[in-house]
């Protein structure tokens, strides 16, 4: 392809030295991988990040011990092109999955195949979500979440292994962590270093904690954050248009189960696991508090409604969290015990950062700051130093490359991210990238626009090219992105060189002309007029 071509003659002066052939940091022995990755989980709700709202010590402590990204990004902030991109090292546009639902070509290339070529055990354990549903050539052994188009369920959910299919009592975040230390203490190949991918569904949406954290971390510590009451003003009109307002919606005014008078119901109550059942006698009683404090007016005013849900919300979200956290624990309490503690690299990440109330949204998908983030922290004994921080701009497509060069293999020539191993070990490292690239194709889910665009360390240039509108962010003066300088006359010497860096970018990565030309517009007539006239 034309465009890796190119990816390739322009890097190329790196490429030696990043993708192993003369490189001095193939360590002797080669490291297992724990590969600890959970869903939307917002930099913002730990406390390695500097969180306001929660802490999470068991993931602090690996970024103690080991090195934070401070400056890491994904490529499309959405659930399964986050994982493909990082399985593959590919953007979207090759690796195929643009979008929740897009097919996973299951014959490409990913780490995890080439570490299990090398003599690696692999193993993934939990949230997988590709379509098709099931692992089979890209690792040996999987025991994954299905049901709910791959998403799983928190309470006694269904996974799926090479045996088939069976219900699990209990709640997902825990499960997942027995099996996964199941399968480190008593299935796996004691001789044969291994890559064990343990992927937590939590807190992804529906945010149903453990009976253990309801109410944790209380009402009162949840602050709301400074672009809470977001205007949307001097941005262009999508993000005001999105759906993804954390106030949206309305609790149930029905009891959730069961409905006392239907004997299948009484049946299906008896059915339910504890954890379960527990949760819906604590959304019924929350429901019934909350239809009762509206019938007394309580919520009349717009900002009392919104705080509450608000609250409600964000205390399930790091309820969540919070379990979460305490396997990331038991999963390394585990690892220690095994004696296995020292040959293991551990890694902690995210597929995606998320609102957690900033610009009054709970979601992902855009270019944003807060979406476009994306947790990674890694403890690796005798290889990287405690308290390592790198502000280098960072990506998912670099992990595939970095887990093969941990274990001594070169990277395909074919994968688009860079070794971040050099980095990560101290190194002395030049040319790293000063640009990223970033696309979002889901057009139109939660009212989302298709967009592209690239981030400097200073400055963010998003494209909505469904209708040709940019916006312009400097990070710097306005790191919430707040007020768009595009068109402003002090900044065309800025615009005009990151509109540059788009083109480049995208001539980087190969990205096809095709993925541009597409029926969708998102703005109404009347609109574009609008738009037209605020340009200035
Ligand atoms: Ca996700």
């Amino acid at each position: 392809m034309r465009g890796r071509q190119i990816l390739r003659a322009s890097m190329v002066a790196s490429v030696a030295f990043v993708w192993g052939i003369e490189s001095s940091s193939a360590p002797a022995k080669r490291p297992n991988i724990l590969f600890i990755m959970s869903d939307d989980h917002a930099c913002n709700a730990i406390g390695a990040y500097g969180s306001k709202l929660i802490s999470t010590p068991r993931i602090d402590r690996l970024a103690d011990e080991g090195a934070i990204l401070r400056e890491n990004f994904c490529a499309n902030s959405i659930c399964s092109p986050s994982r493909a991109s990082i399985l593959t090292g590919l953007h979207s546009h090759l690796n195929g999955v643009t979008h929740n639902g897009a097919r996973w070509d299951g014959s490409q290339t990913t780490y995890s195949r080439l570490l299990a070529d090398a003599g690696y055990q692999t193993a993934l354990i939990g949230k997988w979500h590709q379509k098709p549903h099931t692992p089979d050539r890209e690792v040996d052994h999987w025991d994954v979440l299905i049901g709910h188009g791959g998403q799983g369920s928190y309470h006694d959910p269904h996974f799926a292994t090479r045996a088939g299919e069976v219900e699990e009592k209990g709640y997902c975040t825990d499960l997942i962590a027995d099996k996964a230390l199941r399968w480190l203490t008593e299935a796996r190949d004691p001789n044969r270093p291994f890559l064990l991918m343990a992927q937590f569904k939590a807190p992804h949406v529906p945010r149903r904690p453990p009976a253990r954290h309801f109410k944790r971390p209380p009402i009162a510590q949840l602050t709301v954050p400074e672009t809470f009451s977001d205007d949307y003003r001097g941005r262009a009109p999508y993000a005001a248009k999105a759906w993804m307002k954390v106030w949206n919606g309305r609790p149930a005014t029905a009891k959730s189960f069961p409905n006392p008078a239907s004997v299948a119901d009484r049946a299906a109550w008896a059915d339910l696991g504890a954890e379960e059942r527990a949760w819906k006698a604590y959304e019924d009683q929350r429901n019934a508090d909350f239809h009762r404090r509206l019938a007394a007016g309580e919520f009349a005013d717009h900002k009392a409604y919104a705080l509450y849900l608000y609250r409600r919300r964000l205390q399930d979200y790091l309820g969540c969290v919070a379990a979460v956290d305490e396997n990331v624990g038991r999963l390394v309490d585990g690892l220690e015990k095994a004696g296995l503690a020292a040959d293991t690299a551990v890694v902690y990440c995210s597929d995606q950062s998320y609102f957690i109330g900033e610009h009054g949204w709970v979601e992902k998908r855009w270019m944003y700051e807060e979406a476009m983030r994306m947790p990674f922290v890694i403890r690796w004994p005798g290889r990287i130093k405690p308290k390592t921080r790198i502000a280098a701009l960072t990506q998912n497509i670099d992990f595939a490359p970095t887990f093969l060069d941990m274990a001594g293999i070169n990277a395909p020539a074919s994968m688009q991210g860079r070794s971040l191993l050099p980095l990560l070990t101290g190194e002395r490292v030049t040319g790293w990238r000063d640009c990223l690239y970033y696309h979002y194709y889901h057009h139109g889910a939660h009212n989302v626009p298709r967009h592209d665009g690239v981030r400097t360390q200073r400055y963010k240039l998003i494209h909505f090219y469904t209708d040709d509108v940019h916006e312009l962010f400097d990070l710097q003066k306005d790191p919430h992105e707040l007020a768009s300088v595009y068109g402003v006359k002090e900044h065309a010497q800025v615009q005009s060189d990151m509109l540059n860096r788009l083109a480049e970018q995208r001539r980087l990565f190969g990205v096809p002309d095709s993925v541009f030309k597409h029926p969708y517009v998102h703005l109404s007539r009347p609109e574009r007029v609008e738009l037209r006239k605020r340009k200035r």
